[in-house]
Formats: structure tokens, C-alpha cells, sequence
């Protein structure tokens, strides 16, 4: 089923519109019904996590705490959390060879947790300058990301609360526990 949500998609849409055909009454009763049950199982599994209101807000006054550095000393930056999210979307340029002459530009999967992520072009034979080198700035800006700069240039939250990436990584850290963990933070400095 597809549903454009801007000008151009419906652009595409009428540009298509041989290929396609209304969606049926039960098409879009059998949508809702699982729309609902996802929403469902969502508010099931996420019950149980506390989600601070004002994280953003109040965020710098958790980042030193012990808690962040128990969950990053699990962390082995193997990239798993962000690759099986499905709010995350960074990528690299990769220029390759693919025949005699031949040349590809292609787009693979990055992370913001690998090293060297963020680090950038520089004179040679000095240190690249890399604004978040530390591995704990990387590991803070995947909550900061999702809970903070998403919903302020997106109006949405960066994260549909699935679990995958709790699931996924070797140090289960959860994101939605660290959450709860800093709301804890934050009620006992209130
Ligand atoms: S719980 Fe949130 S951060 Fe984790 S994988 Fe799902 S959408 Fe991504
Ligand atoms: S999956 Fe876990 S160990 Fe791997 S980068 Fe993410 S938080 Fe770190």
C-alpha cells in the first residue's frame, strides 16, 4: 500500500497511477488492525520503562553520573544497535572499483558509535579533527539524537520504542532502561 506524504510523492504517485489501483475496503481495515495491535504490543513492552518528559532539558546534569559509565564500559562499538534501528539512517561514501575503468559511488551503512565516525578532513600530519572522539560522546549522542535534536528539528522522537537494539547488542544495554535510569537520575537531584 502506498500513501505519499508530501507534494512530490503525489507527484510520483499520478506519474505511476497505471500501476496502480485503490486499495480495498478490507485492504484498509486489515492496515488498522495491525496499526492497532502494533500500537498494542508497544504500550505492552514499553509499560515497564519510565521515560523522563524534560530529558532534554535537564540532560546535563546527568552526564557525569556512574550509570552512564557502567552501561559504556559494555559497550564493544560494534555498530548493532544502530543498524538494526529503524530510526537510524547514517551512511558512507565509498568510492570503489568495479572494472577495468570502471568506478562506483556507493552507500554503505555507518554507525555513530564506530570510531572515527565523526572525524574529518584535515592537514596532513596533524590529528583530524573529530568533535565527538570520545567514545562516551558518541554513546550519550544516540539518546541525545533520538530524544532531544530529533524531536526539536523533526518534531518526532528518533526512536518507536521496538526494543531491537536491546536486543542486539552483546552488552544488552537497552536504550529505554538507560532512559528510566536517567529519570531516576533526575528525581533524585529534584
Ligand atoms: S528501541 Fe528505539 S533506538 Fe532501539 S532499535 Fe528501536 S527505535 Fe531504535
Ligand atoms: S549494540 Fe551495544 S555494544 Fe554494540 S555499539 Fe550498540 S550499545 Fe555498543
Amino acid at each position: 500500500m502506498v500513501v505519499a506524504g508530501t507534494e512530490a510523492g503525489e507527484r510520483v504517485l499520478s506519474e505511476a497511477a497505471s500501476l496502480l489501483r485503490d486499495a480495498t475496503a478490507e485492504q484498509l481495515e486489515a492496515r488498522r488492525a495491525m496499526r492497532d495491535a502494533a500500537r498494542e504490543r508497544l504500550e505492552t513492552q514499553n509499560a515497564d520503562y519510565d521515560f523522563p518528559e524534560d530529558w532534554a532539558a535537564n540532560l546535563p546534569e546527568t552526564l557525569d553520573e556512574l550509570f552512564w559509565r557502567m552501561e559504556l564500559a559494555r559497550c564493544v562499538q560494534c555498530g548493532g544497535c544502530t543498524n538494526v534501528c529503524p530510526q537510524c539512517y547514517c551512511f558512507l561514501l565509498v568510492d570503489q572499483r568495479v572494472g577495468e575503468d570502471a568506478y562506483e559511488r556507493a552507500r554503505e551503512w555507518d554507525s555513530c558509535q564506530f570510531t572515527g565516525y565523526s572525524e574529518m578532513a584535515g592537514p596532513p600530519g596533524t590529528v583530524k579533527p573529530d568533535p565527538r572522539r570520545e567514545h562516551m560522546s558518541k554513546f550519550q549522542h544516540r539518546f541525545a539524537h533520538k530524544f532531544w535534536y530529533s524531536p526539536l528539528m523533526l518534531g518526532a522522537l528518533g526512536c518507536v520504542g521496538c526494543g531491537r537494539c536491546g536486543d542486539t547488542c552483546p552488552g544488552a544495554i537497552d536504550l529505554r532502561r538507560v532512559l528510566s535510569n536517567v529519570n531516576k537520575e533526575l528525581a533524585e537531584h529534584a
